[in-house]
């Protein structure tokens, strides 16, 4: 059970001169389940591993729980981690499979003294662990002494120094001792048999690994890190290996486990659908940044910019080239395909407070949240059918708007609404009416593909601060004039 977090992480990998992963910020909660996705390459393995210790971190801070764990060892590090291409021994059964970790390692058990109570002492093993690292890192900050930057090195011997602090400290302080010993058979035993109830593989445990299925081999590999008893379980595209329907049965399944074992998970995926499914939060990531953190649902509604927008969602959002536009009553709308589709007030007011100019947009709008309608509705877009899946409760039409140079749209209408008629003219590639809701928009700077809503302050300036009733000194904060240029430069564009 434990936090895990991440301050300003970065990692290069040798000879790379863009960073794998870059600036990655994350406080993962006690007991929560969080889910890194995004395309092949981001990052996401090499955050996990550097999570696990498997890969070195080129600048920034882990910490499990309070402790800074970037010199602690995997092995020390409390975690679990599952892999994609997992190994199982062949000519193991599935029982030595899951003990085979337990009977190998040493673990902490506590030292007990003649009186029959945990003797008390400075615990050598960690004092020796320390001044080991404390030499390490005194070497090699001597070794790039000469081609480090004063920067770098000022930030080494920070680490240097918190280090020797904690060396200080474990060689001074009494605490309760712990001895590494091998684990006791019965314990081995009761682990894997627990282990085994919780995964439903109890059957198989005299099985070796040939005479099982892909699913209860991948079941065998998750139960190899339960038996550990980690604070943190990491799982690293562990069902990319199996067949769609498979994956669907096991993603149920880690939502059962989750319940059962209540740990921390952080889990790699590329599939949005199992990161929507699986995650209390989930991250998204491209070219080693973060784009976005937060629940599913929020990463629905409210996506930060063009590429979470399309990356969460199937079918994809529909994105259409657009202009915001200020109305002669003091609203905003988005122009699209000639007609302004009006945003609401508190939108209207928000962009007004923020005087945000009238920029070239990307409206962003999902297939589901285009509305089929009547020719003669005042707000409806008239597009060709150009071809159309029946899904059974549903119908996914492709169509082009008749707009000059509009690009092709999808649009996901329910079939219990449309008549035989109306079903048999988009099948054959008839015409169709449809009708946009402002609610469910998305307004995306054409220009750097971010969330208007999202940058407002950033980007457009704070609100003007409403006027002291007293005059005040007569000099305007900086940020408000900066932004006040900015917003001239644009309206110049
Ligand atoms: P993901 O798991 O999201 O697919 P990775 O974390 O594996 O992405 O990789 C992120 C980036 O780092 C990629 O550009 C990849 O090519 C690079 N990379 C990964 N491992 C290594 C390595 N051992 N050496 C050099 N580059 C690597
Ligand atoms: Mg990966």
């Amino acid at each position: 059970m434990a936090t895990v977090t991440l301050k300003n992480v970065y990692k290069y990998y040798e000879k790379n001169e863009i960073p794998a992963v870059a600036d990655f910020n994350l406080e993962i909660k006690d007991k929560e389940f969080v889910v890194f996705v995004g395309p092949s390459g981001c990052g996401k393995s090499t955050t996990l591993r550097m999570i696990a210790g498997l890969e070195e971190i080129t600048a920034g801070e882990i910490y499990i729980g309070s402790r800074k764990v970037n010199e602690v060892e995997p092995k020390d590090r409390d975690i679990a981690m599952v892999f994609q291409n997992y190994a199982l021994y062949p000519h193991m059964t599935v029982y030595n499979n899951m003990a085979f970790g337990l009977k190998m390692g040493k673990f902490p058990y506590p030292k007990m003294g003649p009186d029959g109570k945990q003797v008390i002492g400075i615990d050598e093993r960690k004092v020796r662990t320390l001044q080991g690292q404390v030499n390490r890192m005194e070497k090699e900050r001597n070794r790039l002494a000469i081609i480090q930057s004063q920067d770098e090195l000022a930030e080494m011997d920070k680490n240097i120094n918190e280090l020797q602090m904690e060396l200080r400290k474990a060689a001074a302080t009494p605490v309760p001792l712990f001895d590494m010993k091998h684990m006791p058979k019965a314990e081995i035993d009761k682990r894997v048999k627990d282990a085994a109830q919780i995964l439903g593989i109890t059957e198989y445990l005299g099985r070796k690994p040939k005479a099982l299925s892909g699913g209860q081999r991948q079941r065998v590999a998750i139960g190899r890190a339960i038996v550990r008893n980690p604070k943190v379980f990491l799982m690293d595209e562990p069902l990319s290996n199996l067949d769609a329907k498979l994956r669907n049965t096991m993603r149920g399944e880690i939502l059962l486990l989750r319940k059962k074992i209540n740990t921390t998970f952080i889990y790699v995926t590329h599939d949005q659908i199992e990161a929507m499914t699986l995650g209390d939060r989930i991250v998204i990531m491209r070219d080693g940044f973060i784009q976005q953190v937060g629940t599913p649902q929020e990463v629905f509604d409210d996506p930060t910019n063009l590429f979470v927008a399309g990356f969460i969602g199937t079918p994809q959002m529909n994105f259409i080239d657009s202009r915001l536009v200020k109305l002669s009553n003091g609203k905003y709308a988005a122009e699209v395909y000639g007609k302004n589709i009006v945003l609401s007030d508190e939108k209207s007011k928000m962009l007004a407070d923020h005087k945000v100019p009238e920029i070239p947009l990307v409206f962003g709008i999902r297939p589901e949240h285009i509305t089929l309608c009547k020719a003669d509705d005042p707000i409806a877009h008239k597009a060709k059918v150009d071809v159309s899946e029946m899904m059974g409760s549903e119908i996914y039409i492709h169509a082009t708007p008749d707009f000059a140079g509009a690009q092709d749209i999808v649009v996901r209408a329910p079939t219990i609404n449309l008549s035989p008629a109306e079903r048999k003219n988009i099948v054959d590639g008839g015409d169709i009416y449809f009708k946009m809701d402002e609610k469910a928009s998305h307004l995306f700077d054409k220009a750097d593909e971010v969330n208007i809503f999202h940058k407002l302050d950033k980007h457009f300036g704070p609100v003007a601060p409403v006027a002291p009733a007293t005059p005040a000194a007569p000099v305007a904060p900086k940020a408000e004039v900066k932004a006040n240029q900015d917003v001239k430069k644009d309206e110049k564009k």
